[in-house]
Order: C-alpha cells, then structure tokens, then sequence
C-alpha cells in the first residue's frame, strides 16, 4: 500500500468534510448549468506538499470526481483551464487575470 501524503491527515479530512457540507456542488459541472453532488475538494494551485496552499481555503474548489479527473488531465496536458467561476474570473489559474 502506497503511503499517504503526511499533509493528507485527520485535520485535512476534517477541512474536506466542512469544505464539501458548504460547498456541495462540483463547480465545472455548476458553470454548465448541472447539478452534480461534489465528493473532492481539490487544490486549484496544486500545492507540492506546501502546507500554507493547502491549508488555505481561497485555494479549493469543489469537483466531482469525473471532472476532478478530466481537468486535471486537460491542465496537465494543455497547462490552461477553459472556463471562468461565477465572479467571471478564469478558473485556470495560470491566467493572466489570476497572477498577482
Ligand atoms: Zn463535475
């Protein structure tokens, strides 16, 4: 069995579950107009291991599972995210409008 990330630890899952009660909609599938019941609460900056991304909470989104796989395969094969969040703003955050 593969070891789990030392950051994947009781604190997380206890983020992940309030994280996930507040926000219980997958947001791709919100931006296309469906309803779809989120089970992953993922790191829009993929956080390598740094604790202050990924204990930070402007930096997760809610996705199902579907659409937790395809866009992080869409990212790691084109490096841009298509589509913007209910503000209006890219949800790929390497775009020119997300860099501070
Ligand atoms: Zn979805």
């Amino acid at each position: 069995m593969k070891k789990r990330h030392k950051l994947y630890n009781y604190r997380w899952q206890k983020i992940r579950k309030n994280y996930l009660q507040s926000n219980p909609l997958c947001v791709i599938c919100k931006n296309d107009g469906f309803i779809v019941p989120a089970t992953i609460v993922d790191h829009i900056i993929p956080h390598k291991g740094d604790e202050y991304l990924f204990y930070d909470e402007s930096n997760y989104q809610s996705l199902c599972k579907h659409c937790h796989d395809s866009y992080k395969q869409r990212l790691e094969k084109t490096g841009r995210v298509v589509g913007c969040n209910e503000s209006g703003l890219p949800i790929d955050p390497n775009h020119e409008w997300n860099q501070s």
